[in-house]
């Protein structure tokens, strides 16, 4: 990865008396340094990313502090870190993207509840539901209640979210549950200020080592019998600790309003959205201060039963706000509610969606029928006129079209090595017929979308191949399985590659060879070119994802015996490897690795490089794809084949013409794709490439001149 955070390092560094301004994330990534944290791992995921990404390149701060910093192979192997806090008084903090990561770690993360922790272990999770969000939609909150882990939902406000990660140490020592740290993607990119602490070594690190192991303790695994006992010990003694933590240290806040017999119970990330959406009521002034009473949860799980009650009780109506389904807040206050015969009416999911993120217009559209009953005094037409003026905003805008604007899903960048690939695959079905493809997650998912339409399934990161198993054996023509190399090494390997060979799969993988895992930001992995590749490659325009063969070797040795290795580029080239791979007689995996560097990665390689060189006024050569307009037939077959932005149409400028034809616009990085499809595919003649050449050599100059006259000549005659 080659982002410099070296801005965010400094911000890192901050002590006592300073203040620190910025998101959301990094303050979270400051607030761990504060709390002496021991290690750090994860596995990168928008919207946590950053704080993975800061720490890795931050080697010398935590080299100074003792820190270890892991970057792991997936959550589980996070997860499972997080075994050092169960024996030794160890801080520890880990961090994912979930559900997804959730999901993959919910082994480790149950064999690590059962037992306990003894040193704070912290899970940073980016809770990626909603608007803007990349993976299916649940909640983690389902797995803090199955495993007895205490969830922390701060309030979106800098100063509330780094101490919420220090009490997420000391709740978790002080109950020996783990405690997950729950962040949306707006408050991992909330910006705000905050007062530091200095950064605390902590006593046990890489500077001050254990000399022994701990002792033999047969009740710290989780084994039967031991873990009988350990689910007693769940309800009997840490739950009630941590409630007891909650209580004593105030981390669930109560802010009385004017109207104080009318509540609303939020989650703290919600907590901003609610105090905007009260503001269109006039329940709210300009600096938050709330007309109704609040319970801000800032845990969500457990939830203390005598101070929800005492919230409620009293009250003439209270109102949960819950994002996502199902309802376990609601549910679990409804019981203790009854439990104790408190009649307070209660809302909740009766006024609000079910589903989907609780935007300040969802929380308005529910607070309305809430208000008429409660606060009657109040107005809410003003409300519903404001969020029907929304409606009919959104609506015009279309209507200003003559036709409906096409939607926009994201798709592959500019020049990106996998496109080639799609386009390939296209023309090889075109010859052997449509074959199931199992999709994966990457980059390459944005094959799933026009004009490729490649995928019939994603089953998780590193699944495709595994979710093929049951599908292969049913079809007349091979599957397909696409996979990231992040994805080969996340869980591909041995969910999929491993099983198919023991089963012997007659099957097809596709392994995209980008060098990175690039659909998170770029994060190294095993098979990342080496720094010294880099520098030897310093000067040079090629791909340098062949300087690492750990993937090949890797299958090789696991025993794969059809693999082609195949540049993503060589359109021809891959649709015949992908052909052979469809028809060959061979009867077991095969295997073809497309190989191109990520472009966003050469880039940024490259772009330091060229830019030295204008500045020594040394020769630069650019390279551009075009379209002849007079040539072009305007059949699209290249946009068809291609998707790549840059190659879009503009108006015939024959006027004999009704079709548009193909033009490419600025922003071309000359990747060749268009001249390869042309081969390939045998397109109409239409496309030229053209050599830009800053600083040229006097012989170059020399050449152009005389081409300009004779051209000139051309034209006069
Ligand atoms: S980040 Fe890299 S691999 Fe991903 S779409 Fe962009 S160029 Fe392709
Ligand atoms: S050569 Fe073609 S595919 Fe490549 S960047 Fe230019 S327009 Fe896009």
């Amino acid at each position: 990865m080659e982002v410099s955070f070296s801005k965010e390092i400094e911000q890192l560094r901050l002590g006592a008396g300073a203040t620190f301004h910025g998101e959301g994330i990094l303050a979270i990534t400051k607030a761990l340094l504060q709390s002496g944290v021991s290690y750090v791992g994860g596995y990168q995921g928008a919207p946590v990313s950053h704080l993975l990404d800061v720490m890795v390149q931050a080697k010398a701060l935590m080299s100074e502090l003792g820190v270890h910093v892991e970057a792991c192979s997936n959550e589980a192997s996070a997860a499972a870190m997080l075994g050092a806090s169960i024996h030794y008084p160890l801080r520890g903090a880990v961090t994912w993207k979930s559900i997804v990561g959730t999901n993959v770690a919910s082994d480790a993360l149950s064999n690590l509840s059962s037992p306990g922790v003894v040193g704070g272990a912290l899970i940073v999770v980016g809770e990626d539901y909603g608007e803007g969000a990349s993976v299916i939609q649940e909640r983690t909150h389902a797995y803090a209640l199955k495993s007895s882990m205490v969830l922390l939902d701060p309030r979106p406000d800098l100063a509330v979210m780094v101490r919420m990660v220090e009490e997420g140490f000391r709740i978790s020592e002080a109950s020996n549950m783990p405690a997950i740290l729950e962040l949306r993607i707006r408050a991992c990119h909330v910006r705000g200020s905050f007062e530091c602490k200095d950064n605390l070594a902590p006593h046990h690190s890489t500077r001050h080592r254990f000399a022994e192991p701990a002792a033999f303790d047969y009740a710290k695994l989780a084994h039967p019998p031991v873990t009988f006992r350990h689910e007693k010990l769940k309800s009997a003694e840490r739950i009630p600790a941590a409630r007891r933590y909650i209580e004593q240290q105030g981390l669930n806040e109560v802010f009385e309003g004017r109207i104080a017999d009318v509540g609303v119970i939020v989650q703290g990330g919600l907590y901003n959205s609610l105090i905007r959406a009260l503001q269109q009521f006039g329940l709210a002034d300009a600096f938050g201060v709330s007309a109704l009473s609040l319970l801000v949860l800032n845990v969500t799980c457990p939830l203390v039963p005598e101070a929800v009650a005492a919230f409620c009780v009293g009250k003439r109506g209270v109102l949960v706000l819950e994002e996502g389904q199902p309802e376990y807040i609601e549910q679990e206050i409804a019981t203790l509610l009854r439990r104790r015969d408190v009649q307070t009416p209660l809302h909740g999911k009766d006024l609000l969606p079910s589903a989907g993120e609780y935007s300040i217009e969802v929380l308005a559209e529910g607070l309305i029928p809430f208000v008429q009953r409660y606060v009657a005094e109040t107005p809410t037409s003003p409300v519903a006129q404001w969020l029907a003026d929304n409606r009919a905003r959104r609506a015009a805008v279309p209507a200003q079209f003559e036709r409906p604007l096409p939607a926009r899903p994201p798709g592959f960048c500019i020049g990106c090595p996998e496109r080639p690939v799609f386009s390939a695959l296209k023309l090889a079905q075109q010859q052997v017929g449509r074959v199931h493809i199992s999709a994966d997650i990457g980059c390459h998912a944005f094959g799933t979308f026009e004009p490729f339409s490649s995928g019939h399934s994603i089953l998780g990161y590193g699944m495709s191949l595994a979710s093929s198993a049951g599908v292969s054996p049913m079809m007349q023509r091979r599957t397909l399985s696409i996979m990231g190399d992040g994805g080969f090494w996340h869980n591909g390997l041995i969910t999929g590659v491993q099983s198919a060979l023991l089963n012997g799969d007659d099957s097809v993988l596709l392994i995209f060879k980008n060098g990175y895992t690039s659909a998170t930001g770029t994060q190294e992995i095993i098979s990342t070119p080496n720094d010294a590749a880099r520098e030897a490659a310093a000067d040079k325009l090629t791909s340098l994802t062949d300087t690492n063969q750990t993937i090949e070797t890797t299958l090789k040795g696991l025993g794969v015996a059809w693999l082609r290795t195949v540049h993503t580029y060589r359109v021809a080239e891959m649709r015949s490897t992908l052909i052979e791979a469809f028809t060959s007689p061979f009867d077991g995996l095969k295997v073809v690795i497309a190989e191109g560097e990520c472009q966003l990665e050469r880039q940024r390689r490259i772009r330091p490089w060229l830019a030295g060189l204008l500045q020594r006024g040394e020769r630069v050569e650019r390279v551009r794809y075009g379209v002849d307009e007079d040539v072009c037939n305007g059949d699209h077959a290249c946009i068809r084949l291609s998707g790549c932005p840059t190659l879009t149409v503009k108006d015939n400028p024959d006027p004999l013409k009704v079709d548009p034809v193909a033009t490419v616009i600025d922003g071309c990085v000359g990747c060749g794709l268009c001249g390869e499809n042309a081969h390939a595919a045998t397109l109409c003649p239409s496309f030229y490439r053209a050599e830009i050449v800053t600083n040229p050599k006097w012989h170059e100059r020399l050449l152009d001149a005389v081409r300009g006259r004779v051209i000139r000549a051309l034209e006069r005659a």
